[in-house]
């Protein structure tokens, strides 16, 4: 059966992640989270001491950052690498959270990523879960799905996500993050986060993981008849 990409785009929290990761598994497809390479890269970026002001300096630090994922078998999912070391749960701290969408809106760093996703993409049989996915880095991508759900619903599950491994968290620093992020995101100068005009809206406000993974699937296995017939 010939395979497709999947592009899942949205705000910050929504659930895209979930979503493209449990797809991806029913589908056996590989799953990219774009988001953690930008972390990644922030981490390194706030590790490093790199004045990401300085565009001579974000040159040479691209220069020494190599990113990999690695399939995790505990986690059902990829970990990424940031030059060979398991950053995977380290990105998800507040510090590089609080930069990372600041870090995202420099051309350098932008190109630097996206053309590592269109080489994850070129056999296709992904999908790839970001803001820019399917805009800028597949915009030819047979799928795209932009997921929303209420602001107060993605606080709170964000919430829920960091209470866990950070009980001094509370819900205002959260929901300033999210704001925060949203607002960088969709206003920066290079691949804001848009719909694409092809992109299919799933609000998963109200819906099950359940639910909106069959609405998904269903969607997929249409346009994976399309490709096949066309
Ligand atoms: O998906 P996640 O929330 O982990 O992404 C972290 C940040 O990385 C986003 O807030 C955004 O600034 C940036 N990002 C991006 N383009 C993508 C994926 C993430 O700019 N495709």
């Amino acid at each position: 059966m010939r395979k497709i990409i999947v592009a899942v785009d949205g705000f910050s929290s929504c659930g895209k992640s979930t979503l493209a990761k449990a797809l991806a598994k029913e589908l056996s497809y590989v799953f990219i989270d774009s988001g953690a390479m930008y972390r990644a890269i922030t981490l390194y970026f706030l590790r490093e001491h790199i004045n990401w002001n300085d565009e001579q300096a974000v040159l040479e630090a691209l220069s020494n950052i190599k990113l990999h994922f690695d399939y995790n078998e505990d986690r059902g999912s990829s970990d990424i690498f940031l030059n060979d070391e398991n950053v995977e749960l380290i990105i998800r701290d507040m510090l590089v959270s609080e930069n990372v969408s600041e870090v995202s809106t420099i051309k350098a760093v932008r190109e630097f990523a996206v053309e590592q996703q269109q080489q994850m993409g070129k056999k296709k049989g992904i999908v790839m879960d970001g803001r820019d996915i399917g805009t800028t880095v597949f915009p030819y991508a047979q799928l795209k799905i932009f997921v929303t759900a209420d602001n107060a619903v993605r606080v709170e599950r964000r919430f829920k996500e960091l209470y866990d491994k950070n009980p001094s968290i509370t819900i205002e620093e959260v929901r300033n993050n999210l704001e925060m992020r949203d607002y960088i995101d969709s206003n920066r100068e290079f691949s804001p986060l848009r719909k694409a005009e092809d992109a299919v809206v799933l609000d998963n406000t109200n819906l099950t993981r359940e639910e909106q993974l069959k609405i998904a699937l269903d969607l997929a296995r249409a346009k994976k008849l399309d490709v096949q017939t066309s």
